[in-house]
Formats: structure tokens, C-alpha cells, sequence
């Protein structure tokens, strides 16, 4: 059973876009995950196809309309589709690599991507979509952010990863960032690579990118580490 993404949009031609490619594209290609892009607009219902309206006590920008999209996430998602419902909205819960996790884990998913000023609440609830935000910055749609969470999902399947390991090691995998990498040359502009990485010594190697880890989390991400005790 392969991950199943369905994607509501305006811009279906956005997908898969750079999923298509290196990691994810081969994955696609071999039938690892399957990718459904689905025209909102398809599920107007006036000669104009109009998907958004003016909001409801003024102001700027136009809102995308509870019915078309109820209808688009009813075709998507019929009844007893155990997939989660997303929404990409800056008002989410930001997207942590446990809920990609979780994620990856799981049959798929069902992604809306809003446009304009965001979706009208009701189709929030009446729903159940779950919002989800990859950051504090304002995107101008939601496919961005779709392509983002979905690349950090796909590259946890299974059979995507050419090394297997290379995964647990990985920043935030573990509460800490990620010690930093050396390769050849041995010596870049009078810069060697840091003695202990030649030294052969793999406990002390280990030892070091701890440090290293541990360094960099407490300079630039002490939220991390307040989240989880360090090694002792
Ligand atoms: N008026 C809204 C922003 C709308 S941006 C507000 O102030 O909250 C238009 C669409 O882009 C949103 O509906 C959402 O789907 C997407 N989007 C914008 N920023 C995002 C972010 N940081 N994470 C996820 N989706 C985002």
C-alpha cells in the first residue's frame, strides 16, 4: 500500500513540479507514492466557474468559498478515506519532522491549497481540516507549502532513500541540529578538516559531532534543547 497524496488547487500544473525530479520523482516513477492533483474550479458551480467571493464584512482580497471547495474535498475524500485533511495556512500548527513522521507513516494525505486572502471558516470546520504552516512568512498559496511538506514525507518512504541511515541522524531527528560535514580536499583555502574526523577513531568521532551538535543547538536553536535534556 503506497502513500497517497491528493492535492486541491487552482494550479494543478504546480504538480508535481520539483517532485517530479531526483528523490521523489523516481519514487513517484516506481509507484512508492502516487500523486493526485484536483482542479477546485472544476467544482463551481455557475457559468463563471467562480471559486471566491468578497468577504463577509469588508475588507481587502477575496475568499475562497465553502461550497466549491466542500465539494472538491467531498470528491477528493469520500466517505471511510482514513487520509488526514490538510490545510496549508500560515494560522497552522507549524510542521515539525514528528508530524512528517507521523505523516510518512500513514495511508496519505489530502492537501488544500488556499489562495487570496484564505478559506472560509466553515469548510474548516465542517471538514475537520487540519491546519498546518511551514513557517511565519506569508506565501501567496498554498502549493508551496504542499510541496514542501510533501518532499519531507516522500524522502521518509520506504525505498526513497538511497541511505537508510542517513535519516535518524539528521537534524531535529533527534532534538539537536546536525554536526557540521567535511569532505575532500583535506586543506580548502588553509582550512584542514578538523583533525578528529581523520583520526580513525569512531567513539571519538561520535563524541565530537555530539559536541559539535550540541554547540550549534544552544548558539542558534536553545528552543530545541530546552524541549529535551542533553546527553549527559
Ligand atoms: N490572509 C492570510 C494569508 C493568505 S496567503 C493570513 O493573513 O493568514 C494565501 C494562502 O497561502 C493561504 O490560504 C495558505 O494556503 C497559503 N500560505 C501562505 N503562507 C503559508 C504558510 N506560512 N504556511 C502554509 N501555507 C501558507
Amino acid at each position: 500500500m503506497s502513500f497517497s497524496a491528493s492535492v486541491l488547487t487552482l494550479y494543478p500544473e504546480m504538480f508535481p513540479g520539483a517532485l517530479g525530479l531526483s528523490l521523489a520523482g523516481r519514487a513517484l516513477e516506481t509507484g512508492i507514492w502516487s500523486l493526485k492533483a484536483i482542479q477546485i474550479r472544476d467544482f463551481a458551480s455557475d457559468r463563471h466557474r467562480t471559486v471566491d467571493d468578497t468577504p463577509a464584512g469588508g475588507g481587502a482580497g477575496m475568499v475562497m468559498r465553502a461550497d466549491v471547495l466542500a465539494s472538491a474535498i467531498d470528491h477528493a475524500s469520500p466517505p471511510g478515506d482514513l487520509r488526514p485533511k490538510l490545510l496549508m495556512s500560515p494560522r497552522g500548527k507549524p510542521l515539525t519532522q514528528r508530524r512528517v513522521r507521523e505523516l510518512a507513516g500513514g495511508p496519505g494525505a489530502v492537501i488544500v491549497c488556499g489562495r487570496f486572502e484564505g478559506v472560509d471558516q466553515r469548510v474548516i470546520e465542517s471538514r475537520g481540516l487540519e491546519e498546518v504552516s511551514i513557517g511565519d512568512f506569508i506565501l501567496s498559496g498554498g502549493e508551496p507549502a504542499a510541496l514542501v511538506l510533501l518532499d519531507a514525507v516522500v524522502r521518509l518512504l520506504p525505498g526513497v532513500m538511497g541511505n537508510a541511515v542517513s535519516g535518524d541522524e539528521e537534524s531535529f531527528e533527534n532534538g539537536l541540529l546536525e554536526h557540521p560535514h567535511y569532505t575532500r580536499p583535506q586543506e580548502f583555502e588553509g582550512r584542514p578538516i578538523p583533525e578528529v574526523l581523520i583520526s580513525g577513531n569512531h567513539k571519538k568521532i561520535a563524541a565530537w559531532r555530539r559536541a559539535e551538535a550540541e554547540k550549534l543547538t544552544k548558539e542558534r536553536r536553545p528552543d530545541l534543547l530546552a524541549a529535551q535534556p542533553l546527553s549527559k
